[in-house]
């Protein structure tokens, strides 16, 4: 069964064909970014025309890479939401139109489940029960998974997402946008121990974050500081092992109210290698594991959307002809596959 994943909830048009039994036979992401670069950040409504301008030669492009003929096609998953209603419409339309014409199912993807399932899409061996660390541009949960599509949330930012965090503190530091993976990559030549910022929420009990705060810190010591090089990069560093060590608290913190052994972190700051690093070491030394995506699979992608629309495909679900998105969406309400 090949489904022909579609995601556009937001600033890349991703497609790829992933195949029940096989794997993934081919994906391709088309990121925005230096269309919305001039203005700081996402312009909905340029979101929305140039996903129309890039979905349907994306989708020839993945074809063609898989191998494939529409004809082949026996399911389309796309994003519903959570994410930017003029995008996700686009990317809906163009799913429902393709399903209806070739007469397969189609279903509409939560894409914070996709980003949830992504570290499963090439591990099998990783299974619920778990929890996860979702940490991406718009959102930092802690997730119980009790079975894919059973989520129950553990706790969440009160504030800024952690990747919201990054890219708006690399945009106070004056590095061009987008910032967060910019802002990883000077972390790399900063000293350790320079500067400190607060691990904010790690001093009481609880699994919610808070972001913003660790922003104005970061803020105000840019801004009295000489703003040399070597500066910039030392606080970049302060600020990512601030993020890391607060993820990393809350994450085996998590694990220990949950009463699990494995971790899986998916997200576009789940790409951070520190984070990476840091979250293996923790869960080693707990003798658990933990699970995580190829750093491509981290940010948006069509990929995650295919494999979890496969899954509930597989399972027999699917929606109705019309096109419907759901900016907002709690994940908790989901239906639980099988
Ligand atoms: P959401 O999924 O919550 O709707 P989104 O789709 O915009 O938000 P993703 O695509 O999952 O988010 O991730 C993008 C975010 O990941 C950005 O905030 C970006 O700064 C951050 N990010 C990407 N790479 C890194 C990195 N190496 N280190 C830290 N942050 C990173
Ligand atoms: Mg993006
Ligand atoms: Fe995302």
């Amino acid at each position: 069964m090949n489904i022909l994943g579609i995601e556009t909830s937001c600033d890349e048009t991703g497609v790829a064909v992933y195949a029940i039994g096989v794997g993934l036979r081919a994906h391709a992401v088309y990121s925005q970014i230096e269309l919305h670069a001039q203005y700081g950040g996402v312009v909905p409504e340029l979101a929305s025309r140039d996903h129309v301008r890039k979905l349907l030669p994306l989708i020839r492009q993945t074809l063609d890479e898989a191998g494939l003929g529409t004809g082949d096609i026996d399911g389309v998953a796309y994003t519903a939401g959570p994410g930017l209603v003029g995008a996700l419409l686009v990317g809906a339309g163009v799913a429902r139109s393709l399903a209806w014409a070739l007469d397969v199912p189609a279903i509409g993807v939560h894409h914070m489940e996709g980003h949830l399932l992504a570290p499963l899409m090439e591990d099998a061996t990783t299974q619920p029960p778990f929890v996860a660390l979702l940490v991406s541009g718009g959102h930092t949960q802690l997730v119980a998974v009790e079975a894919i599509g059973r989520y129950r949330l553990l706790g969440e930012t009160l504030d800024d997402a952690a990747g919201e965090a990054f890219d708006k503190t690399a945009k106070m530091m004056d590095l061009p946008y987008p910032g967060g993976p910019q802002l990883a990559a000077l972390a790399e030549q900063g000293r350790p121990g320079i500067y400190r910022f607060s691990r904010p929420m790690t001093d009481r009990p609880g699994l919610d974050f808070s972001f913003s705060g660790l922003k104005t810190q970061v803020l105000l010591t840019w801004r009295d500081s000489d703003k040399s090089a070597q500066t910039r990069a030392d606080i970049a560093r302060a600020f990512e092992d601030a993020v890391v060590d607060t993820l990393a608290i809350k994450c085996e913190r998590a694990l220990e109210a949950a009463g699990c052994d494995t971790l899986v972190v998916a997200g576009g700051v789940g790409a951070n290698r520190r984070l990476r690093a840091r979250l293996q070491a923790m869960a080693e030394k707990r003798g658990g594991r933990v699970s995580f995506p190829r750093p491509v699979f981290c940010t948006d992608n069509g990929a995650m959307i295919a494999f979890a629309g496969a899954l509930r495909l597989a399972a027999g679900q699917h929606g109705d002809a019309a096109v419907r998105v759901t900016p907002r969406w709690d994940m908790a309400t989901l239906d639980a596959v099988g």
